[in-house]
This record gives C-alpha cells, sequence and structure tokens, in this order.
C-alpha cells in the first residue's frame, strides 16, 4: 500500500465537510425545498446539522448518521455485556 493511499484511509474527519456526501460550505448540496401551493419549489441549500460541522441537514446524510449513531451504541453496549459477562466469571 502506498503512502499516499494509507494517508487517505486514516484521514480524520475534517471540519466543515459533510462525512456523508462530502459537501462543503462553499459547495453545499440542495435539498428540496418546502412546496407551497402556487409558490414554485425554490431547492434550499444545505447547513450543518451540529457544531462539529460534519454532517449536513441532507436527509439522507441524516438517515445515514442516526444509522452509523445507532450502530455505535449497540455496539457498545454489546462490548459492555461481554465485559460484564468476563468479570462475573472471573470472580
Ligand atoms: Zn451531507
Ligand atoms: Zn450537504
Amino acid at each position: 500500500m502506498s503512502r499516499t493511499k494509507r494517508g487517505a484511509l486514516m484521514r480524520p474527519l475534517r471540519r466543515g465537510v459533510c462525512r456523508y456526501c462530502g459537501c462543503t460550505q462553499n459547495n453545499p448540496c440542495f435539498l428540496a425545498g418546502i412546496s407551497m401551493p402556487g409558490v414554485p419549489v425554490v431547492p434550499l441549500p444545505c447547513s450543518w446539522r451540529d457544531k462539529s460541522q460534519a454532517v449536513c441537514t441532507n436527509p439522507r446524510c441524516i438517515t445515514a448518521h442516526r444509522a452509523v449513531v445507532s450502530a455505535h451504541k449497540a455496539t457498545r453496549q454489546a462490548r459492555l455485556q461481554i465485559f460484564k459477562a468476563r468479570r462475573r466469571r472471573s470472580r
């Protein structure tokens, strides 16, 4: 594996770049605007979902983020269960 490739894999989360769609403040993705009768739908640029600026308000990114967060939680809980079980057994 080349050095640059490894660097790309271990790339830390960059502030200001959506980790799911890769959009930035200067290059936001556009979301469907709110449609109202008689008013043409204007696409809205996305904004940041939180202060860390790693997830934008694109519904697809929010859904992806939710899945990642719940997977993280499940993993943590599973690890905790294993840890507890081990402790119980060693006693
Ligand atoms: Zn995004
Ligand atoms: Zn976006």
